[in-house]
């Protein structure tokens, strides 16, 4: 029951696409074109339904719409979902069948990378449709390192918020996730001499970051433990609940990961025990920043300077939070929809 569906939420368009051909199980969904037409990343995962695929892909549009909106960009919110497992799955024709399901929107919707599509399989996609970004040829390619510097200069500005300096040198910043977006954060912070502690569920990976940036290592399931200056989980989203607060050792949390609270509550409970969090759609918005603004062949100064300016809106989260005794995501929630209401009429669907 789509329409009923609690994520539904005032949605304008979702649309479920097939192909026959490929196996193409797909869900488009639009969430609010009021900034303009919608940007999101495609998600392939293997659901357990194809009512696990509809949830993901309502939950995800919604937080596009707010992410972009916060971002300051002129575009609206958007994601699509391919229900499948992207290690068996996946093939050229597959992603092209998707591409052409992309392009009979004509622009309503802009497909990009996400869990599970990489650079290489955007650029099948894009064979299909004028539609898809985040390819060297629409741009500036991997959002990954845009994100990581976008979180960096939220490190800072929460750091200076709580302490009074945004100096990175001889803090102690645990990394949960060494990733795409991880390593170039862990790199980032390291040449800033910071004390790093890493963590990834994948050893390997976890021991590579130890020798390649002088870190320390901890256990994946306790790094949220670990006393700190600042945590960073930068793998999956719900690790900020009722269980993992009251163990957190670092003050600030600040990291790229998704959906990082399991519920609602975990805002207050963040508030409650102290702990300041940056708002995670606030922070990680510097892939789609890259994504939404470059250019091909452009360089990315307009780009650099505009997730640098990630801080800032961070900054204003906090002030305004403190003003208002008000968890820091209730607070982004209210500025991305005041944006949104002062933007007026949705696009054309024509
Ligand atoms: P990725 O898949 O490249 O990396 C995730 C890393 O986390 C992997 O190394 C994995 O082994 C590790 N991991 C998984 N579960 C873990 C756990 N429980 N504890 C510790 N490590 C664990 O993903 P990514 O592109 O680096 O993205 C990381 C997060 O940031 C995701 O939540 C993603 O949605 C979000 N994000 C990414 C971007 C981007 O530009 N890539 C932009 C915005 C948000």
């Amino acid at each position: 029951a789509v329409f009923d569906h609690p994520a539904f939420d005032d949605h304008e368009q979702v649309v479920f696409c097939s192909d026959a051909e490929t196996g193409l199980r797909a869900i488009i969904a639009i969430h609010d074109t009021r900034l303009g037409p919608a940007l999101g990343g495609c998600r392939m995962w293997a659901y357990g339904s194809s009512g696990e695929a509809v949830t993901d892909a309502l939950r995800l549009s919604r937080g596009m719409t707010y992410k972009n909106s916060l971002a300051g960009l002129d575009l609206g919110g958007g994601k699509s979902v391919i229900i499948g497992d992207p290690g068996r799955d996946k093939t050229p024709a597959l992603l092209a069948a998707f591409g052409r399901h992309v392009e009979t929107l004509g622009g309503r919707y802009t497909t990009a990378e996400d869990v599970g599509i990489s650079t290489e399989d955007m650029e099948q996609v894009a064979t299909a449709t004028s539609h898809a970004r985040g390819t060297p040829a629409t741009g500036l390619g991997d959002p990954s390192p845009y994100t990581a510097l976008g979180i960096l200069s939220g490190i800072k500005a929460a750091l200076a918020h709580r302490t009074g300096s945004d100096e990175i040198a001889g803090r102690r910043i645990v990394l949960q996730g060494l990733g795409h977006v991880g390593w170039h954060l862990a790199d980032l912070l390291a040449k800033e001499k910071a004390r790093l502690v890493v963590a990834d569920v994948d050893a390997s990976t976890a021991e590579r970051a130890e020798a390649a940036f002088g870190a320390e290592r901890a256990e994946a399931d306790s790094a949220h433990r670990i006393e700190a200056d600042v945590f960073a989980p930068c793998a999956l989203g719900a690790g900020l609940n009722a269980r993992t607060i009251p163990e957190l050792g670092a003050g600030i949390v600040a990291g790229a990961a998704n959906n990082q609270l399991a519920t609602e509550a975990d805002g207050e409970r963040l508030m409650a025990r102290g702990v300041l969090y940056a708002p995670d759609y606030a922070i990680n918005a510097g892939g789609v920043i890259s994504i939404a603004l470059s250019k091909p062949g452009g360089d990315d100064t307009a780009v650099m300077e505009r997730v640098t300016a990630i801080g800032e809106t961070l900054r204003q989260i906090f002030v305004r939070a403190d003003a208002d005794g008000l968890p820091t995501d209730v607070v982004a929630d209210a500025i991305a929809r005041e944006r949104l209401e002062r933007a007026g009429a949705r696009a054309d669907p024509l």
